[in-house]
């Protein structure tokens, strides 16, 4: 999962980034309404985490012109105003949730497994595709009740291919979902960690698709 983290509070966005990628996902930060313009068509992004309070323009703004671009992607909006005007314009605007500022990082973190899982996961925590169950609580594949071991990579690889199951996802998309410290990986890492995917899934009636020159397909093999 990739999160565009829009704040300009370099302490608040380092402890977010932080805490956001000790439970797995990948952040990229913007400090500016505009540059997050620019990321956002560079790249793809599940979330968007929005201050409103920014130095080049209001928050509110950013999220109405993202909104009347008919793009649908969950936003979280934090807010230092306490005032309720702030939170209901935010949510009339398109906003999927808020946080007022002071919050706990530990709760951020909860709302944006809540959303993610509102938004990509239906109301449970798993993804199933046939036999397989991903466990994105527990950062599990379960094959029938059995656990199949995946590295960590194999793993991000994998939920990023089931939450779009049927559907191309590119091999930048992949790079960036893996992306540490801000290392993006490269096109033979994901081969690479593709085909020890492979391995472990095909047995079990799914198949992931070469889709030449686009990136790779997930989907099931069998004709149950
Ligand atoms: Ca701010």
């Amino acid at each position: 999962m990739n999160i565009l983290l829009i704040e300009d509070d370099v302490v608040l966005a380092d402890g977010l980034t932080h805490t956001l990628n000790a439970s797995g996902y990948s952040v990229t930060g913007a400090s500016t309404g505009a540059y997050a313009e620019q990321l956002l068509l560079a790249q793809d992004f599940d979330l968007i985490v929005l201050d409103l309070g920014l130095p080049d323009m209001d928050g509110l703004e950013w999220l109405r012109k993202l909104r009347s671009r008919k793009i649908p992607l969950p936003v979280l909006i934090l807010t230092a105003r306490d005032g309720v005007n702030d939170r209901i314009n935010g949510i009339e605007q398109g906003a999927d949730d808020y946080m007022s500022k002071p919050f706990e990082l530990r709760e951020l973190e909860a709302r944006v497994h809540a959303l993610i899982r509102r938004c990509y996961g239906g109301f449970s925590n798993d993804i199933v595709l046939g036999r397989l169950t991903l466990d994105t609580h527990n950062h599990q594949l379960l094959v029938n009740g059995q656990t199949i071991n995946l590295s960590a990579r194999e793993y991000g690889v994998l939920e990023i291919l089931l939450l779009q199951a049927g559907k191309v996802v590119s091999k930048d998309r992949i790079a960036q979902r893996l992306t540490v410290d801000g290392d993006a990986l490269t096109d033979n890492a994901v081969e690479i960690y593709i085909h020890r995917l492979r391995k472990r899934i095909e047995p079990f009636g799914t198949l992931i698709r070469t889709v030449r020159g686009l990136g790779y397909l997930l989907e099931r093999s069998d004709d149950e």
